[in-house]
Order: structure tokens, then sequence, then C-alpha cells
């Protein structure tokens, strides 16, 4: 473990789900919100992905998405509490006009799904079917409304863009994602769900408990009504924590964090 007292960089070696993992990590060395964090796990996140995909290719399946795929961009988007903090902070950064026009995208899109009642069905999703809680995602799907983001059919925030979108990747015709169903579109099932993860880590308990879903849409007024209260933690701590999570698994303290 190397410390420069701002950043401490440190060896990683787990094993997920039989899945040998070594990476090394530079963290801060200082307490932060788990916004700071984010670059790190997005970083992660990568990682695990491309592990994922070369899995599903060396079992000679073939990934469909490609540049100018955006069907995944007009699906209800499942954030972190986290992910939400960061995308109104990257938000309020951007320079007039251009603020102004994503917010009032993010405004009218809430408008339309509060009119046809969609969160009070998502709010009810955990006493729905599994046949019912499709639905509600395709409801959503066809009131084909773009995320936010989508620009130009490709993603304005690419490099930021929240865990969910980085894990949804299909092996199913690219075509078949305009008209989805489970039996149409075939997504992989990563082992390592760092997007899961993440959702777990810094959680404020203000969603529904047992829906447990932040649509993406939802971001700006929703850190509105709960103002940020992430503790703050060091780095390492913070890593520790989504560890913990994403392998069920106790990880000691070794110093006083
Ligand atoms: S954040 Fe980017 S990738 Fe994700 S849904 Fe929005 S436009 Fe698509």
């Amino acid at each position: 473990m190397e410390n420069d007292s701002e950043w401490i960089t440190g060896q990683i070696k787990l094993s997920i789900n039989g899945i040998p993992l070594e990476m090394q990590m530079t963290v801060p060395a200082k307490p932060v919100k788990p916004q700071r964090m984010l670059p790190i796990f997005q970083k992660m996140s990568n990682s695990f992905v491309e592990m994922g995909i070369s899995a599903v290719e060396d079992s000679g399946q073939t990934i469909s998405c490609k540049k100018g795929c955006t069907a995944c961009c007009y699906q209800p988007i499942p954030l972190a509490e986290i992910e939400a903090y960061n995308i109104v902070e990257l938000i309020e950064n951007l320079p007039d006009p251009r603020r102004a026009e994503i917010k009032k995208r993010f405004d009218e899109a809430c408008r339309r799904f509060h009119e046809i009642g969609w969160f009070e069905k998502l709010d009810r999703c955990a006493y729905l079917s599994k046949k019912e809680r499709e639905k509600v995602v395709l409801e959503y799907f066809y009131e084909n409304i773009a995320c936010p983001f989508l620009e130009d059919e490709a993603c304005s925030i690419y490099q930021a863009r929240p865990l969910a979108c980085r894990e949804y990747l299909v092996t199913s015709p690219a075509e078949n994602c305009s008209n989805p169903s489970p039996e149409t579109v075939q997504m992989i099932e990563f082992q390592i769900k760092s997007a899961a993860t993440l959702r777990q880590i810094g959680d404020s308990k203000n969603l529904n408990a047992i829906v447990n879903f932040l649509p993406l849409i939802l971001a700006l007024k929703w850190t509105e009504i709960h103002p940020d209260e992430f503790p703050e933690k060091t780095g390492e701590r913070w890593m520790a924590d989504f560890f913990q999570r994403l392998t069920n698994s106790q990880i000691p303290k070794e110093q006083n964090y």
C-alpha cells in the first residue's frame, strides 16, 4: 500500500464467483463523499464489463450493440443514488443554454410519466407478477421518450454514463431492441454486477425499500427532495464497502479510516 497523503494506491486480489480478480487501484486517502469515488467505480465497471464480453465471445456468441444503437436509451435506467447526485452536479456545471435545455428534457419526461401514472405503477411493481412488471417497463419504452442525455443518436455523457448503461449489452439481433420482449432480447447476464452493487452503496433508505428503483429521469426531482446526506469515508473504506457487497463477505478494517 503506497500513500502520498492525497491518494493511496493498493493491489486488490479477490475471487468473485470463482473469477480471479487482480487490480491496482488509486483512491483518495482522506474521507470523501461517495460521488468522488464514482470515476473509480466506473473504471472498475468497465473492466468487469470487458471480462463479461470476453466470456460471452469465448462461448461463441457475439455482442450486437454498436455505435448508433439507441433503443436502450428509451428504457427506464436504474440509477444508484450516488449517480443521481453526480448527474445533478454534472448538469449544474454545464454552461447555459445547454444546462437549461437538459433540465427541460428531464422536466418534460417526468411530466409525461406522471400524466400516465407510470411512477405509481413503478411503486407497485413489487406486488406485480413478472409479466406485469415487464409490462410496466414496456409502457415506459413505448412512450418513445429518449434519455435526456441522448443527442444526435449518441450518449452525451458517455464517460460518465450510469453503470446500468454500461452493463446493458445484448447478443440478440440489434433490430429486436426496437420492439423488445423477454423472448426476443437476450441481455448479457454479468457474473460481476457492478451497477447493482453501486445501488447498495450509500443507500439512504429514502427510496421505496421494496422497489428500490430510481429511474434516471427522476434524478433531479428526487435529489431536490432528498438533499445529499452521504457520510464521508476514505477511498479505501468505500472500496471495502463495494467489494463487501460484491462478494457478500466482510472486509476487515486494517486501520482507522
Ligand atoms: S445515459 Fe447515455 S447511454 Fe445511458 S440511457 Fe442516457 S443517453 Fe443512453
